[in-house]
């Protein structure tokens, strides 16, 4: 069960030492700051280039927001939709859906290049890496014209990350954990090698031709969401608490852009004090959001990330109100049945008895449902779960080029640092409402696949 963690409100010394004589413990070819989704993938794809690697992880398992995450991925043409029947989804359909969520403002070279590989990369965890990874079953996502959706059976993100580090292990790939990267080593604008500190206090360094930055966005740094993301500076944080902001803050040390800083992924529904994400479907499929003092107050249909901030205007709370027949459905989901066993849903047999149950005004809940104008409409009896808005993931980050170099400001690369995931900016436009479902493992499997691939050739290439 995720928990919402409060941000830091510290200054975390990391920095970059430019310091051409520095010498190191051990040099690998490749470097992965980063155990999530995209950190692990990029670590396996290095691999297939024949490169040595290892990840560095903070923490003593690795998790990241991926291992809270449902696990679901995004893409286009791999083999379980052709199994399914699903044989004319394109890169470009594809493309469009993600834009038309965005309002056209992604970057389109990055985003063909994203959905492009998003197939293949299903198709090479699955072949290559015998990942359990399936169609997720039932229509298309909102926004999705095809089904594209795969995730483990389970759909459990914790999943996903056992499957990831089960194939890592089998390719032999080190994954030291305890070990949280402070400082990158430089040489000008070439990376050398990072510290590492341990849990002790202790220092080392670790050497490396190419460094791959896998260590998400800045949701846990509270000082970079205030910056960046004002609208969500009082939102509770449910992402993982790890991730602080450092591949942005080092980037920029060594002269690297940053795009879409105003992008992010929130949740207008996560239940409190539980803190267990309400799946946005019952909202689309009849449920609707009330105020504390009874009246609906936004469009359900908008969206489950363009809502956060307008949830988390109303006095801290709502209430997600659903029907028996919305109800029955959900109890399939593990994480609405523990909503049940922690007594987090309301019930009554009239909108008077929900009203008593969920201390709403009577007469201000019973007007809101006899007047509703929702298709398909709400009948008694009914349930209602207390809800507040979240920020779940930013989508912001490092710009990168096709091949998730990172970039300066005039497009040009820096000479051999690549990011993808959380620390990479994302194809969700500018803002709160451009997140399209899976937006974000999309980024980060397919993006650490490429950087993973890339710094391999580089590596490759040397004399
Ligand atoms: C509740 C929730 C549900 C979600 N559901 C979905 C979904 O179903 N589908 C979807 O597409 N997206 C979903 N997302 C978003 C998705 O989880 C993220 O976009 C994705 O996991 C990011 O992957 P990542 O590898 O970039 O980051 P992470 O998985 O966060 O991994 C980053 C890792 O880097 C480590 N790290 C950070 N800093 C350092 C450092 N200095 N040194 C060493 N290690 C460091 C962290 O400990 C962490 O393990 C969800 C997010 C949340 C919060």
């Amino acid at each position: 069960m995720p928990l919402s963690v409060k941000r830091l409100a510290v200054k975390h010394p990391m920095s970059v030492i430019d310091d051409p004589d520095c010498t190191f413990d051990l040099t690998v070819p490749v470097v992965v700051i980063g155990g999530g989704a995209c950190g692990l993938v990029a670590a396996l794809s290095a691999h297939t280039m024949g490169a040595e690697v290892i990840v560095l992880e903070r923490d003593p398992v690795p998790r990241g927001s991926t291992a809270l995450s449902s696990g679901m991925i995004t893409a286009c043409g791999s083999s379980p939709q052709k199994a399914a029947d699903i044989h004319d989804d394109t890169p470009e359909l594809f493309a469009r859906d993600i834009q038309a969520k965005a309002g056209g403002r992604v970057d389109p070279d990055l985003l063909a290049a994203i959905c492009t590989e998003s197939g293949p990369t299903i198709d090479w965890l699955i072949k290559h890496h015998n990942m359990d990874l399936v169609l997720v079953d039932g229509p298309p996502y909102p926004g999705h014209s095809r089904q594209r959706t795969h995730a483990p059976p389970t759909n459990s993100g914790a999943d996903l990350m056992a499957d990831l580090l089960r194939a890592v292990d089998a390719a032999h790939i080190d994954v030291i954990c305890n070990a949280t990267v402070r400082e990158l080593v430089v040489d000008g604008d070439r990376v050398r090698g990072v510290q590492i500190t341990r849990p002790d206090g202790s220092i080392e360094r670790l050497g490396c031709e190419t460094l791959v930055l896998a260590s998400s966005g800045f949701g846990g740094n509270a000082d970079m969401v205030e910056s960046w993301l004002p609208d969500m500076a009082g939102s509770i944080y449910f992402g993982h608490e790890g991730n602080q902001g450092e591949a942005i803050l080092w980037g920029q040390a060594l002269g690297a852009a940053c795009e879409d800083m105003g992008a992010f992924q929130g949740h207008g529904s996560v239940a409190t004090p539980h803190s267990i994400t309400v799946s946005w479907a019952l909202l689309n499929n009849g449920g609707i959001l009330v105020n504390q003092t009874g009246i609906r107050f936004c469009d359900e249909s908008l969206g489950a990330s363009e809502l956060a901030a307008t949830v988390c205007q109303q006095d801290g709370s709502v209430w997600s109100v659903i029907d028996q027949g919305l109800y029955d459905g959900a109890m399939r989901f593990p994480d609405f049945k523990n909503l049940q066993t922690l007594r987090a849903i309301k019930s009554g047999a009239t909108a008077a008895a929900l009203a008593q149950a969920c201390k709403l005004p009577v007469p201000a809940l019973e007007e809101t449902l006899a007047k509703l104008e929702k298709s398909p409409a709400l009948t008694a009896p009914y349930h209602a779960i207390k809800v507040t808005g979240a920020l779940l993931q930013t989508q912001g980050g490092l710009a990168v080029d096709t091949n998730a170099r990172v970039q300066r400001p005039d497009g040009s690369t820096l000479p051999n640092l690549f990011a993808g995931g959380g620390a990479a900016r994302g194809i969700s436009g500018t803002d709160g409402s451009g997140y399209l479902s899976c937006n974000g493992l999309l980024s980060a499997v397919t993006l650490g696949r490429i950087a993973g691939r890339e710094a391999g050739i580089q590596i490759n290439a040397l004399p």
